[in-house]
């Protein structure tokens, strides 16, 4: 069972979806979802919008 994790930003009043950036990262870490609306990431959220839900996967 694998869970991955999505994750959300509400700034716009309803949950979008936060997006991978397609930039390659250097420092060999797989980088960061982002709110291509307001910017906000998981660790950069000054205003609390973002948010997550675990989806499991019992595929495997
Ligand atoms: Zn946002």
């Amino acid at each position: 069972m694998t869970v991955y994790r999505k994750w959300y930003c509400s700034c716009s009043g309803k949950p979008l979806e936060l997006e991978y950036q397609s930039v390659p990262v250097d420092d060999g870490e797989a980088g960061e979802p982002a709110c291509r609306r307001c910017g906000a990431t998981p660790s950069s959220d000054p205003r609390k919008t973002v948010s997550f839900e675990d989806i499991e996967n019992w595929d495997d």
